[in-house]
C-alpha cells in the first residue's frame, strides 16, 4: 500500500449501512438512532432492556511510554478488534471521540490508522454525532448560571473568588487560558477573572463517560463543586439548580455511537476525557452495552500504562464493576530504541543493544499490569524498517518475564497480520487466570492512595506535598470525599514528573503541586507536574493547509 495514506484508505473503505452493523449484534433498526448512513446512536431502551444479559470479555489495549517515535495503541485495538472477528469471535471496539481542537494543530487522527481504522473517520475526527457540542453546551450553561445567579443578588453567597467551574470551548486557543469577564458596567455584572478549558478537560466530560444512564449522570451533574462560600463551603451545582437543564443538553449525547471498523466490524466510539486531569477511557455505557453485545469487547487507556491503564483499572473499572480479562500492551522497536537512548534523528539505523535497553520500560508495565491481577500479552506493532534482530530482541525480553510478545501487522495487512495475537488474547480470556483486583481499596485515604500509586506503579521513593495540600486533602475527607480514587496528572512520557527521563527510573520524588476535587465525576486529581488544560496552536498550524478539493472531500487534515 505504500504511500496511501489513512485519509485514502478511509475514503475507499466498502461501507456497510449502519442498520446491518447493528443487525449483526442483534440491535433491531427501530432501536438504532441514524445520524446519516454510516452512524448511529444506541436507543435509552433497548440499552436498558440488556441488563440481565451476560456479558463478553473485556480486553485493555494500553502501552509502554509514548515516544515522538509513535506505538499506535488505536491502531492496534481496532486491529485487534477486526482480528477477532477474523477468527470467528464476536468482538466490539471501543474507543473514544476526538477532539477538534488538536485537528486544527498538529496532523493525525483519533481512528487507528492504515488498514486498521474505524470509518467514518473524518466525520469522527470532526463534528461526529455533536457529542461534544452538547458536552459544550452544558458546561457553558452551568457557567452563565454562575454568573446569573450572583448577578441578581448571590443569594447563596458564592465567594467571586473561589469560583472553580470556568468556561469551555473544543478549540485550541491560548488567548482563552485567562480571561476577565463581566467588563463593561452594570448592566453586565460584577467583573472576575476566569478562564477556559479545552471541551475534553471539562468535568461534564468525565461525568458522561463515568455515568451509568440518564439518572445518574443528573445525579453526578448535581455533585459538581462550582466554587466556595466566604467561609470555604462548597457551592455545587444542584445549588444552582443547573443539573436539570443540562441533563436535558446531554440526553442524545449519553447514547453510545456505532460505527464500524475498515472491515465492517461494529465499533463504538462514545466520551473523549482527557488522560491527565481526568480519567482517559470511552464511556462506560459504551463499554458495558458493546459487553452485552459482543463475546469480546477491546478497548483503550490513553497514554502509556502507567497513566492510562492504572486510572482505566482504579476509576473505570472500580465504578463501573468492570472485570478485565486481559490486557495487551502495545511496544515498538521504534520507541524501545528511544527508551533506550536512540535520538529520534537516528531511529532508521538498526540498534539491537538500544532495543534491549529500552525493554526495561515495557518490562516495567508489564509487571505493573500483571500486579492487577490482568494477564498480559505484547503486540510488537511492526513499522517499516524493524530489522528481524531487532524483533527478537523484544521478544526474547518478554520471554523472559514469562510473559510473550507477538508480531502484528495489522496496520499493513489489517486483520490478516494480527490473528496470532487474537488467538493469544482468546486463550489468555478464557483461561481463567484473570483476577482483577484494584491497586488500593476505596477506604484509604487520599495521601496514601497518591503514595501508593506513586511508589508501587511510578516506583518512586516518595510523594512530595506542602503543608496547604495534606489540609486540603484532610479537609475532603472531612467532608465525605475520602472515599474517592485518585486521578493522577503527570507527563505521560515518563514514570517520573520529568519528560526526558525514559526507561525505567527508580528512587524519584513525585511532586504533587496542586489537589482538585471533581465531586461529580467522582475522583480527587492529583496534579503533579505541568499540566495544560487548553492547548495552543503551534507556529504552523495544520488548519493552515485543511480545505476542500473540488470533489468536496476535506483534504490537510490526516
Ligand atoms: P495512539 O493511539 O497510541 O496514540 P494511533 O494508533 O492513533 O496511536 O497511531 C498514531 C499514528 O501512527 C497514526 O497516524 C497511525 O496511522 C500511525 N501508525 C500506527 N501504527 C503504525 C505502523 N505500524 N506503521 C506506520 N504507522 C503507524
Ligand atoms: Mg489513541
Amino acid at each position: 500500500m505504500g504511500f496511501t495514506s489513512d485519509i485514502e484508505i478511509a475514503r475507499a473503505a466498502k461501507k456497510k449501512p449502519i442498520q446491518a452493523i447493528g443487525a449483526a449484534l442483534g440491535i433491531p433498526p427501530d432501536d438504532l438512532i441514524p445520524y446519516g448512513h454510516d452512524k448511529a446512536k444506541v436507543g435509552a431502551a433497548f440499552i436498558k432492556g440488556l441488563a440481565g444479559r451476560p456479558d463478553g470479555k473485556l480486553i485493555l489495549v494500553t502501552a509502554i511510554n509514548p515516544t515522538p517515535a509513535g506505538e499506535g495503541k488505536t491502531t492496534t485495538t481496532v486491529g485487534l478488534g477486526d482480528g477477532l472477528n477474523r477468527i470467528g469471535k464476536k468482538a466490539v471496539v471501543c474507543i473514544r471521540e476526538a477532539s477538534l481542537g488538536p485537528n486544527f494543530g498538529m496532523k493525525g487522527g483519533a481512528a487507528g490508522g492504515g488498514m486498521a481504522q474505524i470509518v467514518p473517520m473524518e466525520e469522527m475526527n470532526l463534528h461526529f454525532t455533536g457529542d461534544f457540542h452538547a458536552i459544550t453546551s452544558a458546561h457553558n450553561l452551568l457557567s452563565a448560571m454562575i454568573d446569573n445567579h450572583i448577578y441578581w443578588g448571590n443569594e447563596l453567597g458564592i465567594d467571586t473568588r473561589r469560583i472553580v467551574w470556568r468556561r469551555v470551548m473544543d478549540m485550541n486557543d491560548r488567548a482563552l487560558r485567562d480571561v476577565v469577564v463581566s467588563l463593561g458596567g452594570v448592566p453586565n455584572g460584577f467583573p472576575r477573572q476566569t478562564g477556559f478549558d479545552i471541551t475534553v478537560a471539562s468535568e461534564v466530560m468525565a461525568i458522561l463517560c463515568l455515568s451509568r444512564d440518564l439518572e445518574d449522570l443528573q445525579a453526578r451533574l448535581g455533585s459538581i463543586v462550582v466554587g466556595y462560600t466566604r467561609d470555604k463551603q462548597p457551592v455545587h451545582c444542584r445549588d444552582l439548580k443547573a443539573d436539570g437543564a443540562m441533563t436535558v443538553l446531554l440526553r442524545d449525547a449519553m447514547q453510545p455511537n456505532l460505527v464500524q471498523t475498515l472491515e465492517n466490524n461494529p465499533a463504538f466510539v462514545h466520551g473523549g476525557p482527557f488522560a491527565n486531569i481526568a480519567h482517559g477511557c470511552n464511556s462506560v455505557i459504551a463499554t458495558t452495552t458493546a459487553l452485552k453485545l459482543g463475546e469480546y469487547v477491546v478497548t483503550e487507556a490513553g497514554f502509556g500504562a502507567d497513566l492510562g491503564a492504572e486510572k482505566f483499572f482504579d476509576i473505570k473499572c472500580r465504578k463501573a464493576g468492570l472485570r478485565p480479562s486481559a490486557a495487551v500492551i502495545v511496544a515498538t522497536v521504534r520507541a524501545m530504541k528511544m527508551n533506550g537512548g536512540v535520538a529520534k534523528a537516528d531511529l532508521a539505523a538498526e540498534n539491537v543493544a538500544a532495543v534491549q535497553a529500552g525493554c526495561a520500560n515495557l518490562a516495567r508495565h508489564i509487571e505493573n499490569v500483571q500486579g492487577f491481577g490482568v494477564p498480559v500479552v505484547v503486540a510488537i506493532n511492526h513499522f517499516n524498517g524493524d530489522t528481524a534482530a531487532e524483533i527478537q530482541a523484544v521478544k526474547d525480553h518478554v520471554a523472559g518475564l514469562g510473559a510473550e510478545a507477538i508480531l502484528c501487522r495489522h496496520w499493513a495487512e489489517g486483520s490478516a497480520g494480527i490473528e496470532d495475537l487474537a488467538r493469544k488474547v482468546v486463550e489468555l480470556a478464557e483461561s481463567g487466570v484473570a483476577d482483577f483486583h484494584p491497586l488500593y481499596p476505596d477506604a484509604m485515604g487520599l495521601l496514601e492512595k497518591i503514595e501508593t500509586v506513586a511508589t508501587r506503579i511510578y516506583r518512586a521513593a516518595g510523594v512530595q506535598a506542602d503543608s496547604a495540600i495534606h489540609e486540603q486533602l484532610r479537609a475532603w475527607e472531612a467532608a465525605g470525599h475520602g472515599h474517592l480514587p485518585v486521578c493522577m496528572a503527570k507527563t505521560q512520557y515518563s514514570f517520573t514528573t520529568d519528560p526526558t527521563v525514559r526507561g525505567a527510573p527508580t528512587g524519584h520524588i513525585i511532586p504533587v503541586r496542586e489537589v482538585r476535587l471533581s465531586a461529580g465525576a467522582g475522583f480527587v486529581v492529583a496534579i503533579c507536574g505541568e499540566i495544560m488544560t487548553m492547548p495552543g496552536l503551534p507556529r504552523v498550524p495544520s488548519a493552515e493547509v485543511i480545505r476542500l478539493n473540488d470533489q468536496g472531500h476535506v483534504e490537510g487534515l490526516f
